[in-house]
């Protein structure tokens, strides 16, 4: 029997942090792809990765991916077939020696993570507050004397936007040390794509897949040529970015149907303005929730505002009970995945870049309708 596909209108909006919301254009592409992929007589389900069709695939990735960031042949642009997290452990081992150290900017869960990922293998002087301070921000006199010992800067890393606690990098934070110049590697999990930057201010950006760039599993780094070295003798080869650039990212098998659905998702965003539209669709969306959050009695996000995430907004209500009570009744109207992280609780709200004004809306909407429902409640 035939299935009927046909999409209706969505009525319900995603706003997890990852997996997150895909254009619909992208569901309706990716199913037909399941179907038969690019006239090959196969599903993308079981199509190789070393098919022609495929290898056409990663090439028609990578070039969107130069387009939309402007990203010259300095450097080169490689699909990882691991996460994110997994970065944290390759990052060290392909860019710097055993006795440099790494500058982790902490500003919250993820640059936390990487942190205590690279002390497996490197020392690690963390900063804090640099954000506070601003691009010219002193650093501190006992970190001072750390620095001078015997150990020298290999990178400064920082997470551009912090996923959970909802904190995104107004500045690109520096890459020197009291004089001791280093690279700059920066994580753009939850932000790549939502505005545009300068490739040329790092020496290596990654993301992970799930957020604006399709599935989850797959991480995208783009890193200067000249910093694709010998790794350590102890850096797995599939892991290995000098390995992964020489075998054009096909070095074992990648998930065909991430490949497909990142190039959909370029291509939607290139068809909707680039990336300059992205950002205007993200201040857009963000000016809305907190203009809304900050006039409300009930819902507060304490992130300053110099530093609140376009992209990830938590909020939190006076009680777990009426946190408990606001998701459920936000479930019930289509509004999905809005609790927040599990170290963090409270409510989070992420909108990425296939986030319509109309799901801000319908959210604005139930946070409205929740809010007066409470304060009758309360002079009942
Ligand atoms: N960095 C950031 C900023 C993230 O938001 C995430 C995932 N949410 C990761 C790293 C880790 O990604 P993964 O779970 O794919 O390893």
């Amino acid at each position: 029997m035939l299935m009927n596909r046909t999409r209706s209108k969505p009525t319900r909006f995603n706003f997890g942090s990852g997996p997150s919301q895909l254009p619909e254009i992208v569901h309706e592409q990716i199913q037909a792809a399941i179907d038969e992929f690019d006239g090959s007589g196969l599903s993308i389900l079981e199509i190789s990765h070393r098919d022609e069709r495929v290898l056409a695939l990663i090439g028609s990735v990578e070039r969107s991916l130069r387009d939309l960031l402007s990203i010259s042949d300095d450097y080169a642009v490689l699909l990882c077939n691991f996460s994110a997290s997994l970065q944290f452990a390759a990052l060290p081992m392909n860019l710097i020696s055993e006795s440099e150290a790494i500058v982790v900017e902490v500003s919250g869960y993820w640059s936390d993570r990487a942190a205590r990922e690279f002390e497996r293998t490197h020392s690690v002087w963390r900063f804090q507050g640099s954000l506070d301070a601003g691009p010219s921000r002193q650093d501190s006199h006992t970190a001072r004397e750390r620095m001078m010992g015997s150990r020298v800067p290999g990178f400064v890393f920082h997470c551009d936007n912090e996923t959970i606690e909802g904190i995104e990098w107004p500045f690109v934070p520096e890459n020197r040390y009291h004089g001791i110049p280093c690279a700059r590697v920066t994580d753009m999990s939850s932000n790549l794509l939502t505005r545009p930057f300068v490739v040329e201010d790092y020496d290596a950006i990654f993301a992970s897949c799930q957020k604006s760039l399709g599935l989850p599993g797959m991480s995208l780094l783009i890193i200067r040529r000249d910093c694709l070295n010998d790794a350590s003798r102890y850096c797995p080869t599939v892991m290995n970015y000098s390995e992964i650039a020489r075998a054009g990212s096909v070095l074992n098998t990648l998930p065909v149907l991430s490949l497909y659905t990142m190039k959909v998702m370029l291509e939607w965003v290139a068809g909707e303005g680039g990336v300059a539209e992205m950002e205007r669709r993200a201040r857009a969306r963000s000016r809305l929730m907190y203009s809304f959050i900050d006039q409300s009695a009930l819902y507060k996000n304490e992130v300053p505002a110099g530093c609140r995430s376009r992209i990830n907004i938590p909020f939190d209500l006076p009680s777990a009970p009426l946190t408990e009570k606001f998701l459920a009744g936000a479930e019930h109207r289509g509004l999905m995945q809005l609790r927040g992280h599990r170290s963090r609780g409270g409510v989070r709200a992420s909108l990425y870049n296939a986030m319509s004004m109309a799901g801000v809306e319908a959210l604005l909407g139930w946070m409205s309708e929740f809010e007066q429902a409470q304060a009758i409640e309360r002079t009942e």
